[in-house]
């Protein structure tokens, strides 16, 4: 059988995925279209974890609120488990540093830090939350619905290749149902970049995809991702970073994608 021997080491694999990446953003750019200047004046942003609203949509929030958007986020779990068994950092010390990275970030896309929520829930557990918290978390997040009344949502895609980011998905959807609001959802790929090939379904299933250019802001998200350096920098004495070889470096296009269904 012909085998690519190369795309067996990490480096091949990235460099695989990359090809692949370009292909679906090309053909992304051919099925969505710019979103309008001004076209959205509230937004509230469900990370799963601090840095999915960096990485996943961080330029498209940096031009909202250049534009005049009112922006809030929303952090659901502390991010508390992306190092396990790191031998000499806790999950308590990795759940304060990324807050504190998250407050740097949010600051960077312009983002008031009385803006920014937390909702603690611990990292790795949404997929599995008994009914009792699944409630407790949709109540909160309905609260902050009833309160904000956005007119977006941003999250990630509902189906992103991230169990975490699947069931943040439908929390939100369990509170929008709470707070009876119908906002306008903007899905935005974070794992699924990184498995481009999961992209095919929403970008043939959805209404519509919107197209943000970054040209202005993409340094802005730089710097916000950077802030990061917890997930994208190795721990010692561990000598990997939490997110794979390349991850960040996908988030760096001219443009992000927007899914609305
Ligand atoms: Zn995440």
């Amino acid at each position: 059988m012909l085998t690519l021997g190369w795309s067996h080491t990490p480096r091949g694999r990235l460099l695989l995925r990359r090809a692949v990446a370009r292909v679906i953003r090309s053909a992304l750019r051919l099925r969505s279209r710019a979103l309008p200047r001004n076209a959205v004046t509230s937004v509230l942003v469900v990370a799963p974890h601090p840095d999915d609203e960096a990485f996943g949509c961080g330029g498209t929030v940096a031009r909202l609120v250049r534009d005049g958007a009112s922006a809030h986020v929303v952090f659901v779990t502390d991010g508390s488990a992306s190092h396990p068994g790191h031998p000499s950092v806790t999950a308590l010390d990795i759940a304060g540093r990324r807050r504190a990275e998250a407050r740097v970030a949010t600051g960077i896309l312009g983002v008031d830090w009385d803006r920014v929520s937390f909702l603690d829930a611990p990292d790795g557990t949404l997929a599995r939350l008994d009914g009792g918290h699944a409630r407790a978390i949709e109540e909160r997040i309905a609260g902050m619905l009833e309160r904000l009344a956005p007119e977006v949502i941003l999250m990630p895609c509902r189906r992103d290749g991230s169990t975490e980011h699947d069931a943040a998905f439908a929390l939100v959807a369990g509170a929008l149902q709470r707070a009876k609001l119908m906002p306008r959802i903007f899905e935005f790929p974070v794992w699924s970049c990184w498995n481009p090939l999961m992209l095919l379904r929403p970008m043939i299933t959805c209404r519509r995809i919107w197209r943000v250019d970054l040209r202005e802001v993409r340094d802005v998200k730089a710097r916000a991702m950077a802030s990061y350096s917890s997930q994208t920098d190795p721990i010692p004495p561990e000598t990997s970073p939490a997110l794979p070889l390349g991850f960040a470096s996908l988030f760096l296009g001219r443009e992000e994608f927007l899914f609305e269904t």
